[in-house]
Parts: structure tokens; C-alpha cells; sequence
């Protein structure tokens, strides 16, 4: 009897124990972004390969960014699975109160002094337990880390269009020979649509419509070209984005602000940085911090913060870089410093809570449900998220692997059978002891 219940718990071990040993297959990740692309941008056009992604795999039915929900600072919290406040790339700009220095976008994704705050991204940890990983245009890739770098970069120039179809194309090729032809692990690839025609049109203009029937046909684009590859069994694919996008109010609909009717910006403030859409920054000259808080706390349609007083939930009042004043508009109203020179029809940097901020979240691959629909999540959780399909051990991070991992067909399956073969051991133990 002991021996026929041995040989019966060895088999019963193993046939438990087998989703284990199919988990520990390693599989490929592509992270995608397009920038600004709005929660809801695929309800209003037919998106019919967005809509395959749902019943073959994930979707979230949205993502809310980091505060603040601007193109830099929420890459770098999916990359680093760390709020703003902890990686502190504060702004798409990299700037220095004291000598007011203030770089572009684009340039500043070259400067490591800006990305490099002693926070590593998933490319470095990747690498340094023994991954290969590559970044094309993505947010964060082109700096280094401690003097460590992604091991492919691909820069994104200056000036240059982003909206080209068959450029997109060549990049998911080039993406897809990497996995297939040298064995890439993880691939980080940006495109900076939808969130150029959301600025210039507005995400209610036809041309938005448009720019996401692209976006689709190149997610199909990107479905073909896996299986081209043979990289199906063993490509897991996910297709974020950092933030929204909202229709900036103007006149006669309102009265849109103008900051220096509320505080002479030249003699309170030492440093700013305004006309930046929904989010802006200033340094108080000295002793001036409670005169600027105050005539700022008076003007209509925004919301003014000292530091360190900024609401928890922010993760943002630790920050070291960000000056002392913070200033959130309203949705749609953008932050104009002393002229309306802004001529954005779209814009975004508005509290991460609204809706018209949020942003999307699919995926797809062999450690994926299929058709599973997640309920809203925070961006912060992609990265233990990652982790986890790479299989590697994550760097000290601000995410939640619980609120993700049940998208997962393995973790929660081996979790499962990591149960019952405890279950079948304890049994197992109280029926020797009976016996
Ligand atoms: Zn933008």
C-alpha cells in the first residue's frame, strides 16, 4: 500500500509539477509605446488589428501615467517601474534652476546627467544578468547608467518626420531581426504618434483618425512580421503609451491664462518653465516663495503647489529637482507664461486622474491570456511585470507584480501547481502517519 501510494504521489508530483518546467522557458519581450495615445482613441475608428490583440490577448481597459503625465517622465516610470519623484526625470526638458539652462526635448535624450539619477532601468538590469537588450528612440535609451550603456541604441534625430508608414514598417523589421537573427531578449521601440497630430490638430480632428487607422495597420504589420520571423512561441509583445491627450481651451470659449497677470514673473521668479501645456514649474526669487504661492493660489483654472506640500499620491514632493513651485492647469487649460503664444490645438501634463490623460495597455505572446480584460491599472506595475515574462530579478521598484500578474497564463498556472503539490505533499505526509 505505501509503495503503490509513493509510486501514485511521484506521478501526481510530476504531472503538477510540469507547468513549472514550461514557465522556465524564457521568452522574448518587445515593449512599444506611441506616444500620446489616448485610453480611447481606438473607439471611434475601426482598429480591427487592435481589436484582434483583445480576444488574442490583453487588454487593459486603461492605464493611468505617473503624475506627470508628460512624454519623458512616464517612459521613465515604465522603464524604471519608479515614480518621477524617486527617478526624477522631472520634464521633457532637462534644466538647472541655478544657471537657467534649459536643454530641448530631443537633445536632453542624449544627456545622462538628465536619466542617470542612480535609478536603473530594465535594459541595465536585463543586462546585467545576461540579457540583450536594444532600444529604438525610446525614452531613456540613449543615456548611461553609471557608465553602462543599453547594448543597441537607435537615436531618433532632430527634426525628423515621425509619421512615416514604411519607416515604420523598417523599423519592426530591423526590431524583428534582432530577436531572430541575434537573439535580442528585450527590445524597447517608440513611435512619437499619435501624440504629434493630438498636439498640432487636436484629438478630435479627422487627421487623428487617420494617424490611429496607421497605428493599427502597423500593429497588423507587427503581427505578420513575428510570424515571418518564426518568432510567434517565443515573442511577447507589449503596446503601451505615456499619456493622453486633451483639446486645449481657448477664447472666446474661455479665458485662457495668462500667469503674468497674477505675479510679475521677472521679479518674483528666478526660474521657469511655462508654456509647457498642462504643467509648470518656477523658482521663487528669494524670500518670494509665499508671495508667489499666493498670487498664484488667486488665479482661476489652476492649481498651485509648494513642493513639498504636493498631495502623496503625486510621488512627486521627494523630488530633489523639481523648484519649489508647481503649478497644474485645469484640463485643457495650458499654462501660458505672458503671451498666448502657444499654438498646440492638443495637449497634455494635467493631473493623471483625468480621464482624457489616460492611455492604453495590450499585450500579447505566449506567456499571455488570451481575450483576458484587465481592469485599470497604474503604469508603475508594467515594469515587475516585464520582470517577470523576462525572468530576470527586478531592481528595487514602486510596482506591484500582484495588480499584473494575473494576465499571465504561467505565473498564476505554476503558482497554482506550486499549491498542489504542497497540498498533495501534506496529504501525502498524513496518510503515511495514519498508516
Ligand atoms: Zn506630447
Amino acid at each position: 500500500m505505501k509503495t503503490e501510494l509513493l509510486l501514485l504521489g511521484a506521478t501526481l508530483l510530476c504531472a503538477a509539477a510540469k507547468p513549472l518546467s514550461k514557465a522556465a522557458q524564457r521568452n522574448k519581450l518587445l515593449l512599444v509605446s506611441f506616444d500620446g495615445f489616448r485610453w480611447d482613441y481606438d473607439q471611434d475608428v475601426d482598429t480591427p488589428h487592435l481589436d484582434q490583440l483583445l480576444q488574442d490577448g490583453v487588454k487593459a481597459k486603461y492605464l493611468t501615467p505617473p503624475m506627470l503625465t508628460m512624454t519623458s517622465p512616464s517612459h521613465f516610470t515604465t522603464i524604471t517601474g519608479r515614480w518621477v519623484e524617486d527617478h526624477e526625470v522631472v520634464h521633457n526638458m532637462m534644466f538647472n534652476a541655478q544657471t537657467n539652462q534649459k536643454v530641448p526635448h530631443k537633445q536632453t535624450l542624449t544627456r545622462s546627467e538628465w536619466w542617470d539619477n542612480g535609478v536603473q532601468p530594465l535594459w541595465i538590469t536585463a543586462q546585467n544578468q545576461g540579457l540583450k537588450t536594444a532600444s529604438f528612440y525610446f525614452p531613456g535609451g540613449g543615456a548611461n547608467y553609471s557608465g553602462q550603456v543599453v547594448n543597441r541604441v537607435v537615436l531618433e534625430e532632430s527634426g525628423y518626420p515621425d509619421d512615416n508608414e514604411t519607416e515604420w514598417q523598417q523599423n519592426i523589421d530591423q526590431v524583428m531581426s534582432w530577436f531572430s537573427d541575434e537573439d535580442f531578449h528585450l527590445v524597447t521601440l517608440y513611435y512619437g504618434e499619435p501624440d504629434n497630430v493630438g498636439h498640432a490638430k487636436g484629438p478630435d480632428h479627422p487627421d487623428r483618425k487617420k494617424i490611429i487607422r496607421q497605428i493599427d495597420r502597423t500593429i497588423g504589420y507587427l503581427r505578420e512580421a513575428i510570424l515571418r520571423h518564426g518568432l510567434g512561441d517565443s515573442l511577447n509583445v507589449i503596446i503601451t503609451s505615456d499619456h493622453g491627450m486633451t483639446t486645449v481651451k481657448k477664447r472666446p470659449q474661455v479665458d485662457e491664462i495668462v500667469l503674468n497677470k497674477y505675479l510679475n514673473l521677472i521679479k518674483l521668479a528666478s526660474f521657469e518653465i511655462l508654456d509647457y501645456g498642462g504643467f509648470g514649474i518656477l523658482t521663487p526669487r528669494p524670500g518670494r516663495e509665499q508671495e508667489v504661492f499666493n498670487a498664484l493660489s488667486n488665479a482661476p483654472n489652476l492649481t498651485v503647489y509648494k513642493k513639498h506640500e504636493l498631495p502623496e499620491s503625486f510621488h512627486l514632493a521627494k523630488s530633489r529637482r523639481l523648484p519649489p513651485i508647481v503649478v497644474v492647469g485645469d484640463l485643457g487649460f495650458n499654462l501660458n507664461s505672458r503671451f498666448i503664444v502657444y499654438v498646440n490645438k492638443g495637449d497634455h501634463g494635467y493631473h493623471s486622474g483625468e480621464m482624457d490623460m489616460k492611455t492604453i495597455f495590450r499585450a500579447f505572446g505566449p506567456d499571455f491570456r488570451r481575450n483576458f480584460l484587465s481592469e485599470p491599472f497604474d503604469s508603475v506595475h508594467i515594469y515587475p511585470l516585464m520582470c517577470r515574462v523576462l525572468q530576470i530579478q527586478p531592481a528595487p521598484h514602486n510596482g506591484s507584480l500582484t495588480v499584473t500578474e494575473g494576465m499571465l497564463l504561467h505565473s498564476g498556472g505554476s503558482q497554482r501547481s506550486r499549491l498542489s503539490v504542497a497540498l498533495l505533499l501534506s496529504t501525502l505526509l498524513f496518510m503515511f502517519t495514519e498508516l
